[in-house]
């Protein structure tokens, strides 16, 4: 190869072509430098006749500067990408950027200086410094690491250096990963479970694509099943990769691996320190990382010698990334998976619509789990009518869940009070004036935490400190909490049961792996008996004493109105009460609600699932909505409110007419402003056999605007935000 045309890592470019100089040797998948003008920049050798740019001749072109030493991207990973940008509507280098680390990791095995504290008390302790070592604790990483975690400026940490507070050490990035053994501690599958995984490992020696939907009750052992899975593609020295929903996850998980394979998985999630993600990458892209065990960013990293994915959790709604290129990793995972032709496995005990849409037409196979593992029984469910029976004014348990709670407390049982709201109050008011406390930023209510005795934005991050006076008449004493927030109701339990000891779980309180442990060491360990928590406890969490579930508010997540609001509460009630009675001690699900007769709740207190599920898909059949139809929102968004308004008008005018497609709006989007941007949205309808992606390009490209206003695709939306 002499020419070669690159994806360089600059979304605002297309693709280059560069000379190859003398001495090196590249090929499609081969990570180089090249220079652009002054600068340089990493890009990716493609496939020349993939990628259409003008043609330069040979000898306008500038040479590589250099090829890194690491494998080249291979060809089923180069496919994914383009399938990826092409699906989505986003840049290759957008995509491309995600199967790539940092620059660091890309040079050859080095050490890093990272830092940690020593325990010494520096002289003069601000109350800044004082802040930053209790927060870091044993904690290591770099300076700008230590910063973020402390919460405070590089320039803080570099002086705890300096007063030797903090200390710096080398760390090399090249240690090897401990191999899992396959057959380290397997246990005795029960016969169901034994069929499942016989037949994932034939799956798995097949070495082609496979796409299978792993259903099975909560507790029913689907984690133990595809770990057979795994541990053949072990064998076979191919790698595996399992994607979680959330980092919380990862800790309870990670020690169950341990415990089957002996060793560790390689982790990767947005909480690694630089040098742990380096390390990982290297592994991985050497192929010496066997298991992957990751966020939905762990989709796109280089495994050269794939063997098998799991899903996790896959009808998680989080896999769905809203931010930069709006990709579902669920389904991008099941394109790798053909591409790559090994199987695939989406592990679920309330599978979304989608999926078992594929296994009804008979694209994916379904292996069931029917039964909870060791007999333990599915728990009994009752619906607690809030008209009926309700709670006294200014409390949100009702007489009947209270009951429940001091049983269990009594039998020396734990407990879970459940509700999808962080903080103390959604919504603080003035009783003298009706002055109610929004973000300056976005169309949204402050939320009171009482804990950091703040009001916070949960969209954009907005804080403030609660003032003492009313900002609009200055009355004093005279805001009120509207509505309760697990803060809230962990008051009320204090009120109710001042010996009870609780904690509450949510992403304020759970914000790292080990925090997470820290939780779950206390369950395990019967130091909590009520614990209150949004959806970040409903998955995963196996704790055998934990006996009673209440949903504090199962009408809530019905409230939005989207066309995935009943299936997503059905869900997650269903996963929250799922954490009931695991062990040998039987599960009782009280679930709060104003409308008892309302099919998600029917529906869940009958258990009957499969009428659920069919009622959903016949309404969604019907008005052709996903899976029968696609959906793709438009997203116009400004500061400047004049000028998102016109850009969506233009849009909206240049919308083409085909049949079997509809455009809806422009209109303000429900969140009408977000972090200081007005919003505007339209919505695409069509039929599966239409072309929405390609429709919309050629739409958009007809169109003009400002560089201010920026336009976003989200393909198959699953916020309508
Ligand atoms: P799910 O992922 O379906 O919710 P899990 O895999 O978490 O279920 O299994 C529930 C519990 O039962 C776990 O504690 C797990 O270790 C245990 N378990 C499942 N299958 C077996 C088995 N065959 N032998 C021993 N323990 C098992
Ligand atoms: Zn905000």
């Amino acid at each position: 190869m002499t020419r070669a045309r690159l994806i360089v890592l600059n979304s605002a470019l297309g693709p280059l072509d560069y000379r190859v100089p003398h001495g090196m040797t590249v090929e499609p998948g081969s990570i180089v430098v090249a220079p652009l003008g002054p600068r340089q920049l990493i890009g990716v050798v493609w496939e020349p006749e993939r990628l259409k740019t003008e043609e330069v001749g040979d000898n306008r072109l500038r040479p590589l500067i250099q090829a890194y030493d690491l494998p080249p991207l291979s060809a089923p990973l180069r496919r994914l990408v383009e399938w990826t940008a092409d699906y989505y509507l986003a840049p290759l280098a957008s995509v491309l950027r995600m199967a790539l680390p940092s620059s660091g990791a890309l040079e050859g095995a080095r050490s890093i200086t990272e830092y940690r504290a020593t325990g010494q008390i520096p002289e003069r302790l601000t109350p800044q410094r004082a802040q930053a070592l209790e927060r870091i604790g044993d904690r290591q990483g770099l300076i700008r690491e230590l910063g973020i975690v402390g919460g405070v400026s590089d320039g803080v940490i570099r002086g705890l250096v300096k007063t030797g507070a903090i200390e710096a050490i080398e760390v090399t990035i090249d240690d090897p990963f401990p191999l899992p053994a396959p057959d380290h501690d397997p246990p005795a599958l029960e016969p169901a479970q034994g069929q499942a995984a016989a037949e994932l490992r034939d799956a798995v020696d097949a070495r082609t694509f496979a796409p299978y939907l792993l259903d099975g009750v909560t507790g029913s052992g689907k984690t133990e099943v595809y770990f057979e899975a795994i541990a053949q593609a072990v064998r076979l020295g191919r790698q595996a990769l399992v994607l979680l929903p959330e980092i919380a996850l990862t800790e309870p998980f990670l020690k169950r691996f341990a415990a089957r394979f002996g060793c560790d998985p390689v982790p990767w999630h947005s909480g690694l320190r630089q040098s742990q993600r380096r390390r990982a990458w290297r592994a991985i892209a050497s192929g010496e990382a066997r298991v992957v065990v990751g966020a939905r960013s762990a989709l796109f990293l280089p495994y050269p010698k794939l063997g098998l994915i799991v899903v996790d959790e896959a009808h998680e709604p989080s896999f769905k990334q809203e931010e930069g290129v709006q990709y579902h990793a669920r389904d991008v995972a099941v394109m790798r998976a053909k591409l790559e032709e090994v199987p695939i496995i989406l592990a679920s005990a309330t599978p979304a619509i989608e999926s078992r849409h594929m296994v009804e037409i008979g694209t994916y196979k379904e292996l069931r789990l029917p039964d909870r593992y060791g007999g333990a029984r599915l728990p009994d469910m009752a619906a607690l009518d809030m008209l009926q029976d309700p709670p006294p004014r200014g409390r949100w348990l009702a007489p009947e869940l209270v009951r429940a709670l001091e049983d269990n407390l009594a039998a020396g049982e734990q407990s879970l009070l459940f509700l999808n709201r962080r903080g103390y109050a959604p919504l603080t008011l003035c009783r003298h004036c009706g002055y109610r406390f929004q973000c300056p930023n976005c169309t949204a209510w402050m939320v009171e935490h009482r804990f950091t005795r703040r009001l916070a934005c949960h969209h954009c991050g907005h804080m403030m400190p609660v003032p003492n006076a009313c900002p609009e008449c200055k009355e004093e004493d005279a805001l009120v909490a509207c509505g309760p927030g697990v803060e809230r109701i962990a008051d009320e339990v204090k009120a109710l049961f001042p010996e009870a000891r609780t904690a509450i779980v949510t992403s304020d309180t759970i914000w790292s792996p080990a925090k997470a442990a820290e939780f779950v060491a206390r369950m395990e360990g019967g130091e909590i008996d009520i614990v209150i928590g949004t959806q970040l406890v409903t998955k995963g969490y196996h704790f055998p004493n934990l006996t009673l579930v209440g949903v504090v508010d199962a009408d809530l997540g019905l409230a939005g109105g989207d066309l995935r609001a009943a299936e997503r509460s059905f869900q997650q009630i269903r996963q929250v009460s799922g954490r009931a009675g695991r062990g040998e001690r039987h599960g009782r699900v009280l679930v709060q609600t104003h409308d008892p007769s309302a099919r998600v709740i029917q529906a869940l207190v009958s258990g009957d699932a499969e009428g659920f599920y069919a009622a959903e898909t016949d309404a969604r059949r019907e008005a052709a909505m996903p899976p029968f139809g696609r959906l793709a929102a438009i997203i116009i968004s400004s500061e400047d409110q004049a000028e998102a308004t016109a850009t969506a008008r233009a849009i909206g005018r240049g919308a083409p007419r085909r049949e079997n497609m509809a455009v809806f709006g422009p209109a303000p989007a429900p969140l009408a402003m977000l972090r200081g941007r007005h919003r505007l949205r339209l919505l695409v309808h069509a039929s599966r056999a239409v072309p929405v992606q390609d429709i919309i390009r050629d739409w958009l490209a007809d169109v003009h605007w400002p560089r201010s206003v920026r336009v976003s695709v989200d393909v198959d939306p699953y916020s309508f935000l």
